[in-house]
């Protein structure tokens, strides 16, 4: 058997239509911008495979330092244990965030990161002694795949097996200048009939729904009102997170900080699967008690594994670096002029930009998202040309590692030019 064979044979992929699925590329090596295959073929990764990777595959400094930490120890338990690593990602990570965050908790993925946040808010209410149980989310939301997650996020196809075992969410539009005082009624309204424990956000962008894109001008004013109203604010910055939208994290484009941030995907610069919730100092102190059954029961058999926050201290120190800063201001510069040339072009719907993201809405007809065949169609035409544009439905986006070159960059678009003209 060969490898497409034997893949077939044992693996289920995620996210596959069996039935219609094509043989998977099989990578043998990654450097930089670029996967290899077994035929030698070289891809361009320019979604940053799945928007984890921030510095290109293969770093020689983070695989340094992760085999590095590989020779001290590779991970042990975090209850009752502690080590270097978590403690000192845990400061860094907190000197980035906003100020009004304190403490780390660490899991293991997106989902997890998200699952923690709302289950640290349930119980700060609980803890309380003032039981909320409803949570306000946004329209088009994603928020990972487990069940909090899911019912937190969107009700569409990729949910809709499991709809009655989701539990009731508030979903609102994104907040605009024109909807927001309805917004705020609305709000006012549930508030009276429902307890409402908090409100879960991705902060600007909204990847998986096609990196939608909002001002955070309205959403700054929304938190503001939902602390005056005792909701607490769950930014979910698992994929906005380290530099994608143009500053370190998202919610600095904001005055109105959360009480509690969600980290992972870029945490490890791509490496290893890590998970963070960062809460504000008022949430931990709900749990300080003599009363046992005040703790937080959870955790996960690898929270806070070591060579994971090995990998996420290499990633900062490259992160920190002023070249690293230049390469996000340049992609985005790249990005906005790209924006301008094509901004007319009647394939396109629309075309947006927020920091290192360029996305690309394709106008189409019949179903506008992921049940679209258009976007196999996107996604073959790009991998022809060496480059993973894997699409969003009628989505297709350019969010590429910061190691990506201005040469690297125009050669992205001008096969975007070429494909939009066909
Ligand atoms: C990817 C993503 C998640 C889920 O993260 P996983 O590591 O895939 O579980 C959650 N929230 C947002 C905003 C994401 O983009």
């Amino acid at each position: 058997m060969n490898w497409s064979e034997r893949d077939k044979k044992h693996i289920w992929h995620p996210f596959t239509h069996l039935k219609t699925a094509v043989d998977p590329i099989r990578i043998t090596k990654a450097e930089g911008l670029y996967l290899y295959d077994d035929k030698g073929s070289k891809i361009m990764d320019a979604i940053s495979s799945w928007w984890v990777n921030l510095h290109g595959h293969s770093h020689p400094y983070i695989s340094k330092k992760v085999s590095e930490q590989l020779f001290s120890f590779e991970h042990i338990p975090f209850a009752d244990f502690t080590h270097q690593p978590a403690i000192e990602l845990a400061e860094r990570l907190l000197g980035h965030l906003p100020n009004n965050q304190s403490k780390i908790f660490y899991s293991d993925n997106g989902s997890t990161a998200v699952e923690v946040a709302l289950k640290m808010t349930l119980q700060y209410w609980h803890n309380k002694g003032e039981p909320k149980n409803t949570f306000i989310a946004l329209e088009n939301a994603y928020h990972g795949d487990t069940f909090g997650g899911m019912s937190v996020g969107a009700r569409n196809v990729f949910n809709s097996a499991f709809e009655n075992q989701l539990f009731n969410v508030a979903h609102i539009p994104i907040p605009t200048k024109e909807n927001l005082e309805q917004i705020k009624e609305v709000i006012g309204q549930w508030k009276e009939n429902h307890s409402i424990a908090g409100f879960i956000f991705e902060p600007l962008v909204q990847g998986a729904a096609g990196m939608m894109m909002y001002d955070g001008e309205t959403l700054d004013e929304l938190i503001a009102f939902c602390k005056q109203n005792e909701i607490i604010t769950i930014a979910d910055e698992v994929m906005t997170g380290f530099g994608r939208t143009g500053k370190f994290f998202a919610t600095d484009h904001l005055n109105n900080k959360p009480d509690i941030i969600g980290l992972s995907k870029g945490l490890t610069g791509g490496y290893l699967p890590l998970g963070v919730t960062s809460c504000a100092q008022f949430i931990y102190d709900a749990y300080i008690s003599d009363d046992k059954t005040k703790t937080f029961f959870h955790g996960h058999s690898y929270t806070a594994n070591a060579t994971a926050c090995a990998a996420a201290l290499a990633s900062l120190d490259l992160m920190e670096k002023r070249e690293t800063l230049d390469q996000i201001q340049m992609i985005e510069k790249e990005h906005l002029s790209f924006l301008k040339e094509i901004k007319d072009h009647k394939a396109c719907k629309d075309i947006r930009v927020k920091g290192t993201i360029l996305a690309i809405e394709l106008k189409t007809e019949g179903e506008t998202h992921y049940l679209n065949t258009i976007s196999e169609k996107i996604n073959s035409y790009f991998l022809n040309k060496g480059i993973l544009l894997r699409p969003l439905g009628n989505v297709f986006y350019v969010l590429p590692p910061y190691c990506i070159t201005k040469d690297e960059l125009q050669y992205i678009y001008k096969n975007i030019k070429e494909f939009l003209n066909l």
